[in-house]
């Protein structure tokens, strides 16, 4: 590995590392965390405490991650906490129906309109995926739309052209994922209604589902243009097929019902994860309850999980969004507007070419003065200015994800104190972004 402008050292963490990548490939269980778009030694974290963390060297940064946007009350809420401990203490896992699965779910149905009925699930993998199964089932029809830079999990058929770590890795097609698997996806660029309609036009009867991001943020946030997921809406009713709104990210998140409750366009299915697990492995899929009663074992349409629904999981998830009323959305709309003008106000002084976007409180920087309306749009950043600019704010206590092509989350928890920090980090990492070059 080359030098870094602005690395310093971090003994423990690099000696997990070590220790890590004997054991497990590249040393992570999720390809993004290894650091590989950015170099350098990948923080291995000890503690969180609300906006914080605290890496194996000891040193405490702020966190723009939030655990990839779970953590909307920061990390350790002592209520989640005490919540967990409560279910822990009662067992873990019981393979049988229990009330927790039953609150959370009703939870959710309360918060969502066009939410009739969810099924829970592990993961967001597992509720894309399993969406596009009953998709399918439903439609009795194979093929699917979807779009690039749009990620949904590293579900098989939804590989072709995702974002996150695909994009990061710039990986064209995953080796592993046949043409069977992925024959019947047909990738557009997103923000292009004229596409979809020509898509349709050009497979009448065989389009199972269109699944979007609710608003992306798997390429660094690039929302819908006005119209575009109402325009997706229509084309899929004018054609019978179902339009799947992914809200695994924006869901709880970007309001209380999520991208729906920004937008207001009726999905037939939607799926969640992230913040509806409190931290814990739980998400869901759900919708129309006509298209929901072709699930087993009400329907014909298989899917099932042996840690679906799981007590402590769905303690988490259901204490988390108790907490999220509307003054805990309007704090972290409000601390995210403000660490965005302070991000845009520091780039501006340093002449830094930046274009900076948000869906809420979701939000990117762009190194690049263009705005950006889909992937290839993205992908023409200058993302060595990115670089520089983390590992300076890495350097001085700012914990950014590690790739340009990722939103930044913040927290209630990020308060004056936190932000104080961030705004004095951000100049030097201004100026480190300036002076980098290719
Ligand atoms: C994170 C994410 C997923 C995948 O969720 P996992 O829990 O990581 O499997 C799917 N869709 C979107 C939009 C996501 O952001």
């Amino acid at each position: 590995m080359s030098e870094l402008p602005y690395s310093y050292e971090a003994p423990a963490s690099q000696a997990l590392f070590d220790r890590a990548a004997a054991v497990t490939p590249g040393g992570v269980n999720s390809p993004v965390r290894a650091f590989r778009a950015v170099g350098g030694t990948p923080r291995f974290m000890v503690s969180g405490s609300g906006p914080y963390l605290t890496d194996s060297d000891g040193r405490e940064y702020v966190d723009l991650v939030c655990s990839w946007g779970p953590m909307i009350l920061g990390h350790a809420h002592p209520e989640v906490i005490a919540a967990v401990q409560e279910a822990v203490a009662r067992g873990t896992s019981f393979g049988t129906p229990g009330e927790g699965e039953v609150a959370l779910a009703e939870e959710m149905v309360a918060r969502i309109e066009p939410l009739e009925q969810v099924r829970l699930v592990s993961s967001g993998t597992e509720a894309t995926m399993s969406a596009i199964r009953l998709a399918r089932g439903f439609t009795q029809r194979s093929k699917v739309i979807k779009f690039a830079g749009c990620y949904h999990g590293h579900v098989d058929a939804l590989l072709a052209s995702a974002g996150s770590g695909v994009a990061t890795f710039a990986l064209p097609d995953t080796p592993g994922v046949t043409g069977a698997q992925a024959g019947d996806t047909i990738v557009l660029p997103y923000n292009d209604l004229d596409a979809v309609r020509a898509a349709f036009a050009a497979h009448p009867g065989e389009i199972a589902c269109v699944i979007t991001e609710a608003s992306p943020g798997n390429m660094g946030v690039v929302p819908p243009l006005p119209g575009f997921n109402q325009g997706l809406k229509d084309a899929c009713a004018a054609n019978g097929a179902l339009y799947i709104s992914d809200e695994v990210m924006t869901g709880f998140r970007t309001s209380r019902a999520g991208w729906y409750g920004v937008d207001g366009v009726r999905p037939d299915l939607m799926t969640f994860g992230k913040v509806m697990g409190g931290g814990f492995p739980a998400a869901a899929f759900g919708g129309r309850a006509d298209v929901m009663a072709h699930l087993a074992p009400a329907g014909p349409v298989y899917q099932a999980g042996t840690l679906s629904g799981n007590p402590v999981a769905t303690a988490a998830g259901l204490a988390q969004l108790r907490l999220l009323d509307d003054a805990a959305y309007e704090k972290v709309n409000a601390v995210s507007a403000q660490i965005q003008s302070l991000v845009t106000e520091a780039l501006t002084k340093e002449g830094v070419a930046h274009t900076l976007q948000n869906a809420s409180n979701m939000f990117s920087v762009f190194f690049t003065e263009n705005p950006v309306r889909d992937y290839d749009d993205a992908k023409k950043q200058e993302s060595f200015r990115f670089t520089a600019f983390f590992h300076s704010l890495l350097a001085n206590g700012v914990y950014l994800p590690p790739s340009s092509f990722e939103s930044w989350f913040v927290s209630t928890a990020h308060d004056e104190r936190a932000v104080q920090r961030i705004a004095d980090a951000l100049p030097a990492a201004a100026r480190a972004a300036a002076e980098a070059t290719a």
